[in-house]
C-alpha cells in the first residue's frame, strides 16, 4: 500500500502507557500498529480505541520474547507499507518480588531481562531494515529513572529505596542499548532515545503511580515525532535530561 502517512509500532500497547501512546500517535495522523501479546486483549483495546473515533490503527500479535511473532510482525508491515517510521519499545514487566540483590533469583532476573532488554533489542534489530526505509526513523526505548545508576546511588532521590535488581538493571541495560545503537547511527537520520515516562498509575505498579498514562505518553510521542534537529542518544523525562 502506498501512503503518505507515517507508520508506527508500539509494543505492549493493549493497556497502560502503550495504549495512550497509540492514541496520541493516531491523533497526530500516524498509522499505528498496536502490539499485543494476547490477541484477545488486543481486540478489546482496538475496540475501545475505535469507539473513540480513531481509525488508522491495527493490532499486531507481538510477544517480544517470541522471535516468530517478531518475524511475523516484520513481514506484515513490510508487505503492507515496506517501511517503518517509528518503533516504540514499550513492552515491559516488573517481575516477581522480592528483587533484593542478595536474593533475586536468576530465573526471575532472566525472565525480566527477556522482556525489558532482550525483547527490545531483538525487536529493534529486526526492524532496522524497515526503519532504514523511512525519511525520519525514530526509536523510543521506554525506560525508567529506576534504571539510572546515578539516581540509584543518590540518597536524595525520592525512589532511592526502590532497589529492584531485576527491573532496575533491565532498564539500565536498555539505556546502554540506546547509547550503543544511537552511536552506531549517529551520522544518519535516525533518532534513538531512552524516555523516562515518570511514575504512572498502571497495572505494572497496582495503579499506585502519581501520573496518568495520558500524561506519560506525551513525552514518548514527542520523541517519536522529533524533527531532523532533534537529539539522539539521550535519556529524557518531561523535566529534561535524566542522569544515566
Ligand atoms: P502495563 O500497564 O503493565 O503495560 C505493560 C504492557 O507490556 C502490557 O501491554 C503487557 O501486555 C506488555 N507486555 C509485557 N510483556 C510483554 C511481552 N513479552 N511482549 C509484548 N508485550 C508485553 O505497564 P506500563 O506502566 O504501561 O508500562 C509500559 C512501559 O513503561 C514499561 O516498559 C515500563 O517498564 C515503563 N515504565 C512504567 C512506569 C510506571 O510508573 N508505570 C514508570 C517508568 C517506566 P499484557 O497486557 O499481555 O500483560
Amino acid at each position: 500500500m502506498t501512503t503518505k502517512k507515517k507508520i508506527a509500532l508500539v509494543s505492549g500497547a493493549n493497556k497502560g502507557i502503550g495504549f495512550e501512546t497509540v492514541k496520541q500517535l493516531a491523533n497526530q495522523g500516524y498509522f499505528v500498529y498496536l502490539g499485543c501479546r494476547s490477541k484477545e486483549n488486543g481486540i478489546d483495546a482496538l475496540h475501545k480505541i475505535k469507539m473513540l473515533g480513531f481509525q488508522d490503527i491495527e493490532i499486531l500479535e507481538l510477544d517480544v520474547t517470541k522471535p516468530q511473532t517478531i518475524e511475523n510482525a516484520v513481514n506484515e508491515i513490510k508487505s503492507k507499507f515496506r517501511k517503518l517510521d517509528v518503533l516504540i519499545n514499550n513492552a515491559g514487566i516488573l517481575g516477581e518480588m522480592p528483587q533484593n540483590a542478595s536474593d533475586n533469583t536468576i530465573e526471575n532476573l532472566k525472565n525480566i531481562f527477556d522482556t525489558n532488554f532482550f525483547g527490545a533489542v531483538q525487536l529493534s534489530q529486526r526492524f532496522l531494515e524497515l526503519l532504514k526505509k523511512s525519511d525520519q526513523p525514530r526509536i523510543v526505548n521506554v525506560s525508567s529513572d529506576l534504571g539510572s545508576l546515578t539516581q540509584n546511588s543518590n540518597p536524595g532521590y525520592p525512589f532511592y529505596e526502590v532497589k529492584l535488581l531485576g527491573y532496575n538493571s533491565s532498564k539500565t541495560a536498555l539505556n546502554a542499548f540506546t547509547v550503543m545503537l544511537s552511536y552506531e547511527f549517529k551520522d544518519t537520520n535516525f533518532k534513538i532515545n531512552s524516555i523516562n515516562p515518570g511514575y504512572t498509575a498502571t497495572d505494572l505498579n497496582g495503579n499506585s503511580g502519581t501520573q496518568t498514562a495520558e500524561q506519560s505518553a506525551k513525552i514518548i510521542v514527542e520523541y517519536a515525532t522529533l524533527d531532523d534537529n532533534g537529539p539522539t542518544g539521550r535519556f529524557i523525562s518531561e523535566y529534561g535530561i535524566t542522569a544515566w
